[in-house]
């Protein structure tokens, strides 16, 4: 090993994360405007309040203070006695107040944590605060067309004009900032993947939603001697972090921090400083470029939001049910159901998977809905690229299939690899793929008549099979089979030949 090498062993990667999610409530946080916009025109879903115009005022939505002490319950966090919104000042297009509605020294959640999985170990990332604030809302950069050039949505820097919309303006965000725990780019990207799913068991989330988690990205370099035992990072260590700002995805984050990584280990490796700013994300090239020099706290003047009153919370923990989350329901089904640990991380992936598998397991047998749910029907879905959501609505289908299956009704293998499939691919209902497909199980009569005729007809193959040769029954089975339109059991079929033929 090189000098260099070693003294490259002796830094450490560690990284933070704050993360904005919307929260998925019907209004938004400050107005009666509804955040369910689907692809509605630009500026359709503002009043006064989101659009900040002067005299307006702003009332606190309850149900966005209810879905952030729910996270904090999750998150194990302390929610305080009293909580209380500030003014951030800053100006950009996107905030026509001139300043965001956010939480500043009273947030509602402090100190909590989340266990997350990661390469098979658990870990747990310490959650520094979580508060509530308005979103702002959002700018679309335009390139005008002329001749043959289409009018374009372009980066910034190309722009001719920038288009506004307010319609985003004042969704409930909660800000999750986590403590600089993680120590390379793939365990940050396990607990987004945690979080998220915590977060849509508590039902104040939907990761469809186009723009839902939007994460910042700090990455620093750190000489190990700076970290102590439990983690914390001395205040002299010499670490200047960069701030990644808006990573839209799992993947994106995991890509920028990446990126920043070998950035900065190659800036130290050539003896130069890290600067420390705020850096954009390249979605497309996979890098970072220079923003801006970090702004400091005071740049944004904070002070206290007088148009709302602190707000007394402390017992509002108490009075809020959370539902069972995914670590517990996946202990619960190992116990309850006997399943093994990969199965039941499977069927409690997501809520409406693990209710899903519930509503099975309680009609019919825990294994064969273990088996149905998680490895056919999740993984007919993933080959396709859909998840359960896009099969909300037909969920009662997939149960029917599961009885017919139960009841003996149609071979596991015709259901497996023509029913589900069908199912999936022309959105048919079992029924309609059974009748079409002639299907419907063979009765006893029909494989008894189908065996004599395969043993009548195929004398050479019965000498061979009392010669003792291995793959004449296999023969003989596929012959059943074919004459049944594979709708008889190939187990029961082999059993009924060599009974017939032992005689
Ligand atoms: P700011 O308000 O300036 O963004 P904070 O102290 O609130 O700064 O920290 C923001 C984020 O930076 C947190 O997610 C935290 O985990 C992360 N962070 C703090 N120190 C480091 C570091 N040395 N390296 C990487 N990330 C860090
Ligand atoms: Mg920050
Ligand atoms: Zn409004």
């Amino acid at each position: 090993m090189t000098a260099q090498a070693v003294q490259e062993d002796e830094l450490v990667t560690v990284i933070g994360l704050e993360i904005h999610v919307q929260l998925e409530t019907d209004t938004k946080i400050f107005c009666g405007c509804s955040t369910k916009q689907d692809d509605a025109e630009p500026n359709t879903y503002t009043c006064p309040v989101c659009l900040g115009l002067p005299g307006s005022l702003p009332v606190l939505n309850e149900a966005a203070v209810e879905y952030a002490v729910k996270v904090g319950k999750a998150i194990d966090a302390d929610i305080p006695e009293e909580t209380r919104f500030h003014r951030k000042n800053y100006f950009y297009p996107d905030l026509p107040k001139g300043f965001q509605i956010t939480q500043y020294d009273a947030p509602i959640c402090q100190d909590g944590k989340l266990e997350f999985r990661h390469e098979g170990e658990t870990r747990t990332v310490g959650i520094h605060r979580a508060h509530l604030e308005e979103d702002p809302g959002s700018l679309r950069h335009v390139r005008d067309g002329s001749g043959d050039i289409e009018t374009r949505t372009v980066g910034i820097d190309r722009a001719d004009y920038t288009l506004v919309n307010y319609n985003r303006a004042g969704t409930p965000l909660m800000e999750i900032v986590t403590e600089p725990d993680f120590r390379e780019p793939g365990e940050a990207v396990s607990f987004l993947e945690k979080l998220e799913e915590v977060l849509e068991y508590l039902g104040v989330f939907d990761s469809t939603r186009d723009g839902s988690l939007r994460v910042d990205a700090n990455l620093s370099i750190v000489p190990a001697e700076d970290i102590a035992d439990d983690g914390t990072i001395s205040e002299d260590a010499d670490a200047n972090r960069t701030e990644v700002k808006n990573i839209s995805s799992h993947k994106g984050a995991e890509s920028a921090l990446a990126y920043e990584e070998s950035r900065q280990r190659n800036l130290i490796r050539r003896g130069k400083a890290v600067e420390q700013e705020t850096r954009h994300f390249n979605e497309t090239h996979g890098s970072t470029v220079s923003m801006r020099s970090k702004e400091a706290e005071k740049d944004y003047r904070y002070f206290a939001e007088a148009d709302i009153p602190p707000l007394r919370v402390s017992d509002w923990k108490e009075k809020l049910a959370i539902p069972e989350l995914p670590d517990a329901r996946r202990e619960r089904f190992r116990e309850e159901y006997g399943l093994s640990a990969e199965a039941a991380s499977k069927l409690t992936s997501s809520k409406q998977v693990a209710d899903f598998y519930e509503d099975v397991a309680e009609k019919f047998d825990p294994d064969l809905a273990a088996t149905w749910v998680a490895d056919n029907l999740l993984g007919e879905l993933n080959y396709r690229d859909m998840e359960i959501t896009d099969v909300e609505g037909r969920l009662d289908e997939f149960t029917a299939l599961i009885r017919l299956v139960a009841e003996d009704e149609i071979t596991v293998k015709n259901a497996e690899e023509i029913v589900l499939r069908e199912m999936l691919d022309e959105g048919d209902d079992p029924e309609t793929v059974i009748e079409r497909e002639g299907l419907g199980k063979a009765d006893a009569g029909e494989v008894e008549r189908a065996v004599e005729e395969a043993i009548d007809e195929n004398p050479d193959t019965v000498e061979d099979y009392h010669a003792g040769e291995g793959g004449a029954i296999n023969f003989l089975v596929g012959q059943v089979m074919q004459k049944t339109g594979g709708s008889a059991d190939p187990g029961s079929v082999n059993g009924m030949l060599r009974e017939r033929l032992d005689e």
